[in-house]
């Protein structure tokens, strides 16, 4: 029986064009004894495309409990593991982060094949600030959380970067609008590696305005430009202000009005339903 433990390889695979694939990941995936795919129908298809014949086991969000304990008795066992996920790079908005650490808590090597992650292309061909950025993932879907993710960065002065599904790019375009304001610079990276990839570098309005018509098509990762240094306010700057008065800050700003409401009311922690009450009694329609 082996006394030694096997290795976790997390494997990048591409993002969309098979011949990003490197050479030591097939070689990787080549030589471990089993594959742990986050869809195994699809890596199925990537191993079939360069013949790679290996056993596959399933390991994802719903199972990732189980699946990992399993996993990890393999490796203590001395059986080596590759680790792919849909595509990209595992553990970046993708299962994999738990595994490591369980493998880490068994005294398990972790060691990485790099690759493919949408967020660094989506980076570097943003056309915005690259030396300093911060990787957001996806927002939440519950409402509230979402907008105080936004809000929680809005005064960040370096590139932010996020992943979202198109079904809700048009909500996302617009809750960033009012959290940061119209004029902010965005660029949306759009089926990057593939064939359709498209750039579009333009600002929260003119994305809004793109979308107002067509639907979004297609995988995306927005890339907004951090706020710019002298317009950082103090959080809290609105303590002292009346509600006409923050709602109207907002206004000049350049944000629309409705965002506006809805920005301070994010602020104050209140319904928005009571700011918009309050702001038209205060100024009288
Ligand atoms: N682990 C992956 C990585 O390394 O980038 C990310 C997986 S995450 C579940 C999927 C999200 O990544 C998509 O919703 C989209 O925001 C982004 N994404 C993945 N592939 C992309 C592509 N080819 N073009 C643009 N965005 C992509």
């Amino acid at each position: 029986m082996a006394d030694e433990k096997g290795t976790l390889y997390l494997c990048a695979t591409p993002i969309g064009n098979l011949g990003d694939v490197s050479a030591r990941c097939l070689e990787i995936l080549r030589s471990v004894d089993m594959i742990a795919a986050e869809d195994t129908r699809r890596t199925l298809q990537l191993l079939n495309h360069f013949g790679i014949a290996k056993p596959l086991t399933s390991y994802h969000e719903h199972n990732k409990r189980a699946k990992g304990e399993y996993i990890v008795k393999l490796l203590i066992e001395g059986k080596s593991i590759a680790q792919v996920s849909d595509a990209g790079t595992p553990a970046i908005s993708d299962p994999g982060e738990d595994l490591v650490r369980l493998c880490i808590d068994n005294g398990i090597t972790v060691t990485s094949v790099p690759g493919p992650v949408a967020a660094i292309n989506a980076l570097i061909l943003s056309g915005l600030p690259a030396k300093r950025y911060a990787f957001e993932g996806f927002l939440s879907v519950n409402k509230r959380h979402r907008r105080e993710h936004l809000q929680s960065v809005k005064n960040d002065t370096h590139t932010l970067i996020f992943y979202e599904a198109p079904h809700k790019l048009k909500a996302t375009i617009e809750d960033m609008r009012a959290a940061f304001g119209g004029g902010r610079r965005v660029a949306l990276a759009r089926e990057l590696t593939k064939l359709h990839e498209e750039i579009i570098r333009t600002t929260l309005d003119g994305a809004a305005e793109l979308y107002a018509e067509s639907a979004p098509r297609g995988e995306y990762v927005i890339v907004v430009e951090g706020a710019a240094e002298d317009t950082v306010t103090d959080e809290r700057f609105w303590t002292d202000m009346s509600v006409t008065e923050h709602v109207d800050k907002y206004i000049a700003d350049g944000m629309k009005k409705n965002d506006a409401i809805k920005a301070a009311a994010l602020d104050r922690g209140v319904p928005k339903r009571d700011i918009y009450n309050d702001y038209h009694k205060e100024v009288g329609i």
